[in-house]
């Protein structure tokens, strides 16, 4: 029987773990901050960024939401960025994605400074994740990685098949598992025999979008399966759930699995609030006297 790893009490944990690094920082004079930008009006985006707004409050971290027309040119956007980026007051900056087709997503997020690039998505944060070197690391990644600490203590030499491989959770989930001397493959699309490749792995971690791709047969006795895949699917009675990617009824003999929702969700967003507060203390030991 397959432990259900809780990644809504690991969540909990955490933002309150968070409140107390806010009050300390708070007593040293800094009240972190961030600052969320939604351009549009995508529903999803708006749920994901009210989302953020709650627990950014349980924290004690200031939010400042900046809602832009979706029909806004690109550098009244930019110019949003650059005010953020001299405001001493703010110390992480967020821009919800998806932005509307007609912008340029990767230029938006490089003009965000990186020392307050709490999504860890610029260049530079990605290039030392890449080499080892710290930075701010994507939120769904580091949560996935305090999911896994849950059960495992000593990555070295496990194969791990990444099933995924975009910039935000693929590529930078295997890099923190590389720091941990795991053997990472990186799968996606067009991967050939995918149910073999991840057969042979100790952690699977599926990272698709692709509704009950990972199946039972996918996964050895024992292994570990962390599901980050989100798909709306309409019910037969037709109220909408969220699907992940494994077909978790079919993962008893798994040793552990995350739910969907309840498992890499939630701490996506407490990641988003530690990672505020880790700007906030590196942005305030900058600017403090020698
Ligand atoms: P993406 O679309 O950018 O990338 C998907 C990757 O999966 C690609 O590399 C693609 O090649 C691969 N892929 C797609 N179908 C596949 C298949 N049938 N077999 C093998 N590989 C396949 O997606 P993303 O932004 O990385 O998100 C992936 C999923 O994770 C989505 O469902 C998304 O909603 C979810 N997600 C969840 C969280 C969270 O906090 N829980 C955060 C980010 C993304």
């Amino acid at each position: 029987m397959s432990v259900l790893i809780d990644g809504r009490a690991m969540a909990r944990e955490l933002v309150e773990r968070t409140a107390i690094a806010v009050a300390e920082l708070e007593a040293d004079g800094i009240s972190p901050s961030l600052a969320v930008v939604l351009v549009g009006n995508d529903a999803a985006s708006e749920v994901y960024v009210q989302r953020k707004i709650v627990q950014c409050a349980k924290a004690g971290i200031r939010s400042i939401e900046h809602r832009l027309a979706g029909d806004c040119d690109e550098a009244t956007l930019m110019s949003l960025i650059e005010d953020l980026n001299r405001d001493a007051g703010v110390h992480g900056i967020l821009v919800q994605l998806p932005l509307p087709a007609a912008f340029d997503a990767s230029a938006i997020l490089d003009r965000i400074a990186p020392e307050k690039d709490v999504d860890g998505f610029h260049p530079v944060n990605v290039g030392r994740l890449s080499t080892g070197t710290g930075g701010l690391v994507p939120c769904t990644p580091l949560g996935i990685m305090m999911l896994l600490d849950s059960v495992i203590e000593d990555y070295r030499g496990l194969n791990v098949v990444v099933i995924g491989k975009s910039n935000i959770v693929g590529k930078p989930v295997a890099m923190l598992l590389l720091e941990r001397e795991a053997t990472v493959t990186v799968t996606h699309i067009e991967t050939r025999n995918l149910p073999d490749i991840a057969r042979a792995a100790d952690v699977v971690i599926a990272a698709a979008g692709a509704p009950h791709l990972v199946r039972g047969y996918w996964i050895k006795p024992g292994a570990i399966v962390i599901d980050v895949g989100i798909t709306r699917m309409r019910d037969h009675d037709g109220s909408t759930k969220i699907v992940g990617d494994c077909a978790t009824h079919e993962l008893e003999h798994a040793k552990a699995v995350t739910p969907v929702p309840g498992g890499v969700g939630p701490m996506t967003i407490a990641c988003l609030l530690s990672n505020t507060v880790a700007a906030a203390r590196n942005l305030g030991a900058r600017s403090s006297p020698p």
